[in-house]
Parts: C-alpha cells; sequence; structure tokens
C-alpha cells in the first residue's frame, strides 16, 4: 500500500477528520450499527486516497496508518523506512539514523 508523503497528507487530512460525523450521517440514513455502518461506508478520505494515489476502496482507519512520517524517516543508505518514528537503526540494512549525511557528497546542481 502507498504512504502519503506530508503534502498528500495534508490534503487528506481534513477528509480524515470528517470521516466520524460521516458515519453518523450513515448510521441514520441506514438505521445499522457503529459497526456496519464503519465497515460500510465510503468515506470522503477514500475517495481522496485514491486520488492521491491511484489506490481505491482504501478503508479511513487503514489511511491513518499509511502517513509516511508516522514510520519515520527513510533510510539514508537504502531508502527504505524506519519501522517508527523511534528507530534507531534500519531493520534493512542496520544503518543507524543519526549518521549524518556526508556535505561533502552533496553536489550543487
Ligand atoms: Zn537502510
Amino acid at each position: 500500500m502507498p504512504f502519503l508523503d506530508e503534502n498528500e497528507w495534508r490534503q487528506i487530512q481534513p477528509y480524515l477528520g470528517n470521516a466520524a460525523q460521516e458515519i453518523k450521517e450513515y448510521r441514520s440514513k441506514h438505521g445499522c450499527d457503529l459497526e456496519t455502518a464503519r465497515l460500510n461506508i465510503k468515506t470522503e478520505a477514500t475517495q481522496k486516497f485514491q486520488e492521491l494515489t491511484g489506490m481505491p476502496g482504501v478503508h479511513f482507519e487503514a489511511i491513518y496508518h499509511h502517513r509516511l512520517s508516522d514510520w519515520g524517516a527513510e533510510c539514508n543508505s537504502c531508502g527504505s523506512l524506519f519501522r517508527t518514528p523511534k528507530a534507531s537503526f534500519c531493520a534493512n540494512c542496520g544503518k543507524t539514523k543519526n549518521s549524518a549525511p556526508n556535505m561533502a557528497l552533496k553536489h550543487d546542481g
């Protein structure tokens, strides 16, 4: 499943905030219980997620788990994600998170 970067997250966050209200409306419209509404609802957040990532039908609760920054930064060695913001080393290649990028290797243009 695709992750959202901060820019995409900002766009979808308001829709996620609306989800509770949408569930409420779904329930009164269909007269169903909370669980049924949660499972069946197609929130605006779901539609927005499809717009941003091309992936349809993702439940709004799952979207909450796909904010990139919640999974930590990308490893500057292999590019895989640190599993949590608190992770101190890359689970993939073992490089420690705090090893500063070598500025001497930075090229302008
Ligand atoms: Zn790595």
